[in-house]
């Protein structure tokens, strides 16, 4: 019987998941579909997995926490970071991952040496990166809009700064996980804030992907090297695929049969 699998998340409508994860099944043969599925805010998200009779999903904003707390077994890193990107159901319960945070970092070892990081954007995707690049000896700081979300980094040993008076010190890489730019009506970042962030970066990375948000506009104005989400998003599919097929394929194998999505 064939395998479904799906995208949760509001929005949906951007993701190239679909594509990615279809294109692997069919070239691997594996007998599987995967589809998105629009999930407003404070939906049930563990019903509706179990509703649609899924073997594997992915998770994306604003469903992460929630995800979390629909698993019934989570990985370590997830654990730590209270943020599931990837579900999969074996034997009657919910296993839940975190494939972003080492599906970034496989991406930006493609960059270059990078020792230090700032981190812009304090949710769910900047937990789980600023933890697994310390864990990698990266040294990282964050800052974001409000201070409501920093209490977390603060607790967790992380230098943190808000909007007013950020002033920079030189980064190997900045790193975007904010949302601004996802959608075309969402408020943009101060571009003061954008020039202080990037102007002594050697690189900029948005985790957005499919379109150059201003903060990419600003990196490029910049002449800074530069990559949008794409290679994030390939990189934590390979991982998610693995878990979703149940180690059947090596994550070479799954990156040859996906990557040609990039360019689809
Ligand atoms: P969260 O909702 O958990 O966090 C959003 C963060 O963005 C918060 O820090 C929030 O700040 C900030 N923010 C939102 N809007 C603005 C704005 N207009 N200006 C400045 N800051 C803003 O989201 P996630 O961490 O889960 O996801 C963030 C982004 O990462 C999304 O765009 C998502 O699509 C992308 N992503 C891409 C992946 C890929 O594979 N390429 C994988 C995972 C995520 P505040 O606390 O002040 O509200």
């Amino acid at each position: 019987m064939k395998s479904l699998f799906a995208l949760f998340g509001n929005p949906v409508h951007h993701s190239k998941s679909p594509l990615m994860h279809n294109l692997a099944f069919q070239k691997l043969g594996y007998d599987g579909c995967y589809t998105r599925w629009l999930l407003k805010e404070g939906a049930r998200l563990r019903e509706t997995f179990l509703a649609l009779d899924l073997k594997g999903a992915n998770i994306t904003v604003p469903h992460k926490e929630a995800a979390f707390e629909a698993a019934d077994i989570v990985e370590d890193f997830a654990a730590e970071v209270r943020a599931v990107n990837t579900l999969v159901l074996k034997e009657g319960k919910l296993y839940g991952y975190n494939t972003d945070a080492p599906g970034f970092y496989r991406a930006l070892q493609k960059l270059g040496e990078v020792k230090t990081a700032l981190i812009m954007g304090a949710g769910g995707t900047a937990r789980a990166l600023s933890l697994y690049l310390r864990s990698q000896g990266i040294d990282v700081e964050v800052v974001n809009r409000s201070a409501g979300r920093l209490e977390w980094f603060k607790a967790e040993g992380f230098v943190c700064h808000t909007w007013e008076g950020f002033d920079a010190t030189p980064k190997d890489v900045v790193i975007n996980t904010t949302s601004a730019g996802l959608e075309d009506n969402s408020l943009p970042m101060p571009k003061a804030l954008l020039d202080a962030a990037l102007a002594q970066a050697k690189y900029a990375v948005d985790v957005i992907y499919g379109k150059e948000t201003p903060f990419l506009e600003e990196a490029k104005r910049l002449n800074l090297p530069h990559f949008d989400g794409s290679e994030m998003l390939l990189q934590q599919g390979i991982i998610a695929f693995d878990y979703f097929t149940d180690h059947r394929y090596t994550l070479d194998e799954i990156e040859k049969a996906m990557r040609p999505f990039l360019n689809l």
